[in-house]
């Protein structure tokens, strides 16, 4: 992972944002290569999913299309719609703030061991790499009974880790907090809404609050009708959208994979209650089927259905598509996607204001009585087919997915150390990155062998074919087994390079990142074949 992240910096694929000024915890900046890369996976996403999909499915039925349709909705809407999703009253962590150190830490990602010496005992926490955890606890249990390195084994250490959420109250004062020298320096642990406030217009009152989206599906239920009424698409269809989303994640970390500003691919496929489970089992082999048609294999991604006590408020059946991100010790994985059944939670909150019992007064809307609104558009969100003349609410299956997650998936995926030639045939130790020709930054690169003889002009004319369909690279510096390797450290498939044979027979030499091959093509097929080769 190392590697990975100094792969990252180095070559432009993600900076810390406002490096200069020290940067700012829970948010990433993507460069110019990777701004490429994310962007190719979200218009395949949008293409597969959305645009160009043409599939054939009809559960109870003959096959039929379905119809998808994209929207594009704002960050900031009404509060009202963060009350009716639940987000308002619901969409919290626990977290526990260390008295001495001044941090705070989600209560359940707080882990750590019990040790003990002789009658005494201590749950010594780390928040560190997951590879180093047992040293690092050994090494603050040691500081703690103030003990040198030779006596560790006056200490007994517990066989796993737990996490802190599972401690008693009466356990938890024998903590020593990640950044604390003595035990019992954290609070209670206390709920912590994620949602980002701000205030809109001149008003800085509670009247002109309002909270940056924590998911982009809102935006969708809350367009539903807009959608019937201004298209012909009938149920069953679904609505994609992409876009920004944001939580204040009380502990952001893993690279990009948990931000407080990232990206979500979302679909909210509305169909006939009866027919929603077919839909759901369609949608969670869709999605995989996504996954690993883009290179990420199959040992180290996973489907994972959601236990009962795991499920969200609203939800009957959620899978998550996971990944074994290689920050996470061995044998657990991270989740890339959710694929949730959501019922007719969302269309019947957003017209009725029905809501989880557990709800708490939304402060931002008071009725002339001054008590608290805590109703719905009052708007008729339902549907009838005009076929049979059925009204119903729509049942909704939402495959929700982070552009942020796929792109660290498929990047650690990539990943690759092995050997290659140089250009007088030894072989040298490289690093490429595998990634798929559809989401490579590059799809190829073209060089001219030497800077003489009417090479580069050769190679400048490809260059410009190529970059009319594609996002290409010239390169003319160094030697040109240096700037190979230079291309397979950021994903090229294939590089182009005019030789002196170029000059005589109008062919140029094509390298296949992964397999080495090199072959000859005619100057002016080049732009055919790669073409062919990366869609
Ligand atoms: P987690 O349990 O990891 O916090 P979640 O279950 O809250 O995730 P969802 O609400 O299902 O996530 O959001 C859908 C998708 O959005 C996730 O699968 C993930 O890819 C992405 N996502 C959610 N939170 C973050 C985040 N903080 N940073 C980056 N991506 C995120």
């Amino acid at each position: 992972m190392e590697k990975l992240v100094s792969l990252c910096k180095r070559r432009g694929f993600m900076f810390q944002s406002s490096e200069i000024y020290g940067g700012l915890n829970g948010f990433w900046d993507y460069g110019p290569l990777g701004v490429e890369l994310k962007r190719n996976i979200k218009d395949a996403w949008w293409h597969d999913m959305c645009q160009g999909h043409n599939e054939l499915v009809q559960p109870q039925g003959a096959p039929s299309p379905y119809e998808m349709v994209g929207l594009d909705c704002t960050i900031l809407m009404h509060p009202q719609v963060w009350k009716c999703s639940g987000h308002y009253d619901l969409f919290h962590d626990f977290m526990v703030d260390c008295r001495l150190s001044k941090k705070r830490y989600r209560f359940d990602q707080v882990r750590g061991k019990w040790v003990s010496r002789g009658e005494q005992k201590v749950f010594v926490t780390v928040v560190a790499d997951p590879e180093n955890e047992n040293d690092e606890v050994t090494r603050r249990a040691l500081k703690f009974f103030n003990l040198r390195s030779k006596n560790a084994d006056e200490l007994t250490l517990a066989d796993s880790f737990q996490s802190l959420d599972k401690l008693t109250a009466e356990e938890r004062t024998f903590v020593l907090a990640p950044d604390a020298n003595e035990i019992n320096t954290l609070t209670d642990p206390r709920e912590f809404n994620l949602m980002f406030k701000t205030y809109v217009g001149a008003l800085s009152g509670e009247e002109g609050a309002a909270f940056l989206r924590p998911e982009t599906a809102q935006g969708i239920f809350v367009n539903f009708k807009n959608v019937l009424d201004s298209t012909r698409v009938r149920v069953p269809f679904g609505v994609a959208q992409v876009g920004k989303s944001f939580r204040n994640e009380i502990t952001p970390r893993n690279f990009t994979f948990r931000s407080r500003e990232f990206e979500q691919m979302e679909i909210e496929f509305f169909c006939h209650p009866e027919q929603s489970p077919e839909w759901y089992a369609y949608w969670r082999n869709r999605r995989l089927k996504w996954y690993t048609e883009l290179g990420l294999s199959g040992d180290r991604l996973r489907m994972r259905e959601h236990d009962q006590d795991e499920l969200s408020h609203y939800s009957c059946g959620t899978a998550d598509i996971e990944y074994a991100f290689p920050f996470l010790p061995e044998g657990e994985y991270g989740e890339l996607e959710g694929i949730a059944h959501r019922g007719d939670f969302d269309l019947r909150s957003h017209s009725e204001g029905k809501l989880d019992p557990r709800e708490r007064p939304l402060k931002l809307e008071l009725n002339e009585h001054g008590q608290p609104k805590h109703r719905g558009s009052g708007k008729d969100l339902s549907y009838r087919d005009d076929l049979t003349n059925e009204r119903y609410i729509p049942h909704v299956i939402e495959p929700s997915a982070g552009a942020d997650r796929a792109t660290l998936a498929f990047l650690c995926e990539a990943y690759h150390e092995d050997q290659a030639p140089d250009e007088d045939g030894k072989m040298q130790s490289r690093v490429v990155m595998k990634l798929h020709p559809r989401i490579a930054p590059y799809k190829a690169a073209v060089f001219p062998l030497v800077k003489k003889d009417g090479m580069p002009e050769i190679a400048k004319d490809i260059y410009g074919a190529l970059k009319k369909k594609f996002n290409v690279f010239y390169d003319e510096k160094a030697a040109v087994g240096r700037r190979y390797r230079r291309q397979d450290e950021v994903g090229t498939p294939y590089c182009i390079t005019v030789d002196s044979q170029s000059l005589q027979d109008q062919t140029v030499t094509i390298r296949d990142r992964d397999t080495l091959e090199q072959w000859r093509v005619k100057v002016d097929d080049v732009v055919a074949e790669i073409e062919g080769r990366v869609s």
